[in-house]
């Protein structure tokens, strides 16, 4: 019998490149979004891409009974949780409304997950736990540091949460997939990330500077103590990085999993540095780039990336695009908007 994946936040930029990638793999899915950061284009580009529609639910996770109502409605045997704020600024002016969105939206989950017949968890969460690093790369056994920011603070809180659920209640079991940076956009470019006003990362800011949206890209410090003074990241295709939670929960669903919580960090490996990125944007897509140094980003950690042994091995599951396909679909993606 087919499985049906719940994805919550679903019509997001994430949300909706793992919804391909799980009806591609054979689930049936549903897909639930408040709406509140997103409008229907990336659900309509899911539409296009894998021909039909799925069924969509509009609901808000913070309310218990709307989550209720939609465990008893679909048979839900795993779900996948996207539901939440993530800038990480807006977070510090606002922790509440962060702590409320992001924390009570899981929490009426796992309380689902629990009361309707048990279900399977794979959380959304981010190398941001890891802060700065004293060694590179990281593995899931790196120690976490003390969270920066209220968005920060919430994923290190959400693993808590599901980690201790899954320890409390057997009708749970649980991944955190860790990512780290997701760029790029499906290869249809039916659908990509869509920030709402000024963006906050650097590939929308990159492509929006070269479409003519953004006069010049600011490369936030340049005097690191890196090989060219700029950050260095592990940037992961967007797709690479949806085929890891179809296979993390394929292993929840054919009961492979070594223990009933699990983390997995989600990169490639490979450090690339701003400065590398944006020449990259540049000589696949031909073009040039209006940008200058400017003062650091308060917040931003020097270097992170991955070590990615884990999931290779456990979960089966390898980056496997190269950073320019990636900034070349990137670059499609922000075409496909202007010509909109
Ligand atoms: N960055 C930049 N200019 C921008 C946005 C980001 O130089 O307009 C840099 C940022 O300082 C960091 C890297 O790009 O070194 C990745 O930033 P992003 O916000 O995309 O992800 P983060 O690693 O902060 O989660």
């Amino acid at each position: 019998m087919k499985k049906t994946v719940l994805v919550s936040g679903g019509a997001g930029f994430i949300g909706s490149h793992v919804t391909v990638e799980l009806v591609e793999a054979g689930y049936d899915v549903v897909v639930a979004d408040n709406m509140s950061n997103c409008d229907m284009t990336c659900f309509e580009g899911v539409t296009k891409i894998i021909g039909r529609r799925l069924p969509f639910v509009q609901m808000d996770f913070c309310d218990m009974e709307a989550v209720n109502r939609l465990f008893e409605e679909y048979h839900i045997d795993a779900v996948i949780h996207f539901a939440a704020f993530k800038a990480v600024g807006e977070s510090v002016e606002m922790p509440l409304l962060y702590y409320r969105n992001n924390l009570l939206s899981f929490i009426n989950v796992l309380e689902a997950a629990r009361t309707h017949g048990g279900c399977n968890v794979l959380f959304s969460s981010s190398a941001t736990v890891y802060g700065e690093p004293e060694e590179l790369p990281v593995t899931e056994r790196s120690p976490r540091q003390p969270a920066t920011s209220p968005y920060g603070n919430t994923k290190q809180m959400c693993e808590d949460f599901l980690r201790d659920a899954v320890k409390a209640y057997s009708e749970i079991k649980g991944i955190a997939l860790r990512y780290f940076n997701p760029i790029g956009a499906h290869p249809s470019a039916l659908i990509g990330e869509l920030p709402r006003g000024v963006p906050n990362n650097l590939v929308p800011f990159i492509t929006q500077t070269a479409i003519g949206k953004r006069e010049c890209l600011s490369i936030f410090g340049n005097d690191y103590p890196t090989p060219d003074g700029t950050c260095l990241r592990d940037y992961i295709d967007i797709v690479d990085l949806a085929k890891a939670h179809v296979c993390a929960v394929s292993r929840m669903l054919d009961g492979r999993m070594k223990e009933p919580y699990e983390i997995f960090n989600v990169g490639t490996g490979r450090p690339v540095s701003v400065l590398e990125l944006v020449t990259a944007f540049e000589k696949v897509n031909g073009l040039k780039l209006n940008y200058r140094f400017a003062p650091r980003r308060s917040g931003d950690v020097t270097a992170i990336w991955a070590d990615p042994t884990l999931a290779n091995e456990e979960l089966g599951w390898k980056a496997e695009r190269s950073v320019e396909d990636t900034l070349a679909a990137a670059w499609a993606w922000e075409k496909h908007l202007a010509g909109k």
